[in-house]
């Protein structure tokens, strides 16, 4: 077991800025209904990103900000050309899974498979390396968790998953960026997403941002600047619509996707302005992959290059 006993090392990131990140995913995938979840099982839903994702372009264009997309394989190969309009536009791309399973419920081997066929799948409509991932719903958890090495033997270089919250990713896990290495010599970088609230472990994304007051946001993400140089928020496509919920959700599935989501869509763009959000690529791209190769390739994204195609 001493190989899942990696060394932590803070990174130092200052300067860097605040990261924006999207998950790609429809208002279904939600790991509190099952059903959704499993393309078997799945009725037919009302499907939003074919639209949604030119939208959220135009205004990260218009703002002049990019942005790292988590995308899940299954919607790549659904709307294959959104996807490589993310990257047109200058932004990066990285992996959220093939399916939106939590990962605990899937053995080893089957999360092997279903990261390397995203990855695959991606990289395939890309023509470029992918190089981050981040687990649906945080349930990676920690770093301890034995398929923490499989996102980096798969040859991600970094992952967005060991969220520091109360009942998201674990409780305890470090809110600041840093390197994870196994003894084997494998090295994958962690950036967490940032708190609203630390001590109570809180998220900046998801409802609780989405309620929160823009002074109550703004304070959150000073404090996380100053002290670590970045700060990485989470936004859902679909949390930018003011609509009626398109189909049948109930309980804490429900509560997730309609707290605070009315009017949201102005506070997104508010947000979106007030600060110069870039992508993962951008802030650390260049130097986690300097420190294992010296001479990086051109790579999808922002990822130490100009762009993608
Ligand atoms: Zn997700």
């Amino acid at each position: 077991m001493t190989t899942l006993e990696p060394e932590l090392r803070a990174l130092d990131l200052r300067g860097s800025g605040p990261i924006l990140t999207v998950d790609v995913e429809e208002w279904y995938h939600n790991c509190w209904v099952p059903e959704y979840i499993d393309p078997s099982r799945r009725p037919p839903l009302i499907e939003e990103l074919d639209w949604l994702l030119p939208e959220l372009v135009d205004w990260l264009e218009e703002a002049g900000r990019t942005a790292t997309f988590f995308v899940l394989g299954e919607v790549a190969r659904r709307v294959p050309a959104r996807i490589r309009g993310l990257v047109r536009a200058g932004h990066e791309v990285a992996c959220h899974g093939d399916h939106h399973y939590r990962v605990g419920d899937l053995s080893l081997g089957d999360f092997r498979a279903d990261i390397e066929r995203a990855k695959a799948c991606l990289e395939d409509l890309l023509g470029a390396p992918v190089r981050g991932y981040r687990s649906p719903e945080w349930s990676l958890r920690r770093v301890g968790n034995p398929r923490l090495l499989e996102v980096a033997r798969a040859g991600f270089d970094y992952d967005s998953s060991l969220a520091p919250f109360l009942g998201a990713g674990r409780l305890g896990n470090p809110s600041h960026p840093y390197a994870i290495r196994w003894r084997e010599g494998t090295e994958l970088w962690e950036l967490p997403p940032f708190p609203l609230s630390r001590r109570f472990g809180l998220p900046a994304g998801g409802w609780t941002g989405r309620v929160a007051s823009d002074r109550r946001f703004e304070k959150a993400l000073t404090r996380q600047l100053e002290e670590f140089g970045t700060a990485v928020w989470v936004v859902h496509p679909w949390e930018l619509l003011d609509r009626e919920l398109p189909g049948d959700l109930t309980g804490m599935a429900r509560l997730i996707h309609d707290l605070g989501r009315r009017g949201f869509r102005q506070v997104f763009r508010r947000r979106l302005q007030a600060h110069a959000w870039r992508s993962i690529g951008q802030v650390a791209g260049g130097r986690s992959r300097e420190a294992r190769e010296p001479n990086p390739e051109r790579l999808n994204g922002a990822w130490g290059s100009e762009g993608g195609r």
